[in-house]
């Protein structure tokens, strides 16, 4: 959508889209489906590999790496090496933006790129600039799926939904284990053991909590984006 009708294209180049493609089809690559927040109360080895950060992301973008690296897959095999090195880049930035906690990131980075009215918004002969909007993109596009058709967008919700049913399930046994480190620790009292995590997902995050973040998104991307169209 936003290439076609703000024509977007124009600030990048075919390698660009091509890795922005890449980057939508493997950014959940051997999702566990289980939070980064979950992944991290629980030490899971996938938490320590990454130090605690961006857990899942980072392994999305190293499995992606892994099964780009297979001779049958290496899409790098018939690029040079600059071109592999840019396109590497731009899959793993992307990847890595997915990272919800980065989402207000997104917003403000757009935000002031709109502001900036003396200069176009993205200038194609820079590849950071070119990096940051199909950053931006496949974020906007990781949050679109309410903004399918209603038999498809019904299959995310009820999907994403088991997903935080589960994920509150795992959030008792996650206060636990922050009671019990703080316990163990003994310079902590149980009074002082964090508060249950608040309960808002329940309510808030139904079809309408992701389709705000999505417009919240695609509002700013297109303005930017449309300016000197
Ligand atoms: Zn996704």
């Amino acid at each position: 959508m936003l290439i076609r009708h703000c024509d977007i294209a124009r600030y990048l180049t075919s390698l660009d889209i091509f890795s922005a493609l890449i980057a939508a089809l493997a950014h959940d690559a051997d999702h566990p489906g289980l939070s980064n927040a979950y992944l991290i109360a629980v030490k899971n080895p996938l938490a320590i590999t990454h130090n605690d950060d961006a857990v899942l992301e980072r392994h999305h973008a190293s499995t992606t790496t892994k099964i780009l690296g297979e001779t049958e897959n290496n899409v790098f095999s018939v690029m040079n090496s600059d071109d592999t090195k840019h396109s590497r880049k731009v899959i793993l930035a992307a990847i890595l933006g997915t990272d919800m906690s980065r989402h207000m990131e997104h917003v403000t980075a757009l935000h002031e790129r709109a502001e900036r009215k003396s200069v176009t918004p993205f200038e194609r002969a820079s590849s950071s600039d070119r990096i940051s909007l199909v950053t931006h993109i496949v974020h906007c596009a990781d949050l679109s799926a309410q903004t399918l058709p209603s038999n498809v967008s019904e299959e995310f919700e009820g999907r994403l939904m088991e997903e935080v049913r589960l994920d509150e399930e795992r959030s008792d046994e996650m206060i636990a284990l922050s009671i019990s480190a703080k316990v163990t620790h003994a310079s902590t009292s149980v009074q002082d053991a964090p508060h249950p995590l608040p309960n808002h997902r329940k309510n808030s995050l139904s079809t309408f909590q992701p389709l705000l973040r999505f417009a919240s998104l695609i509002v700013v991307l297109a303005t930017v984006c449309e300016r000197d169209c």
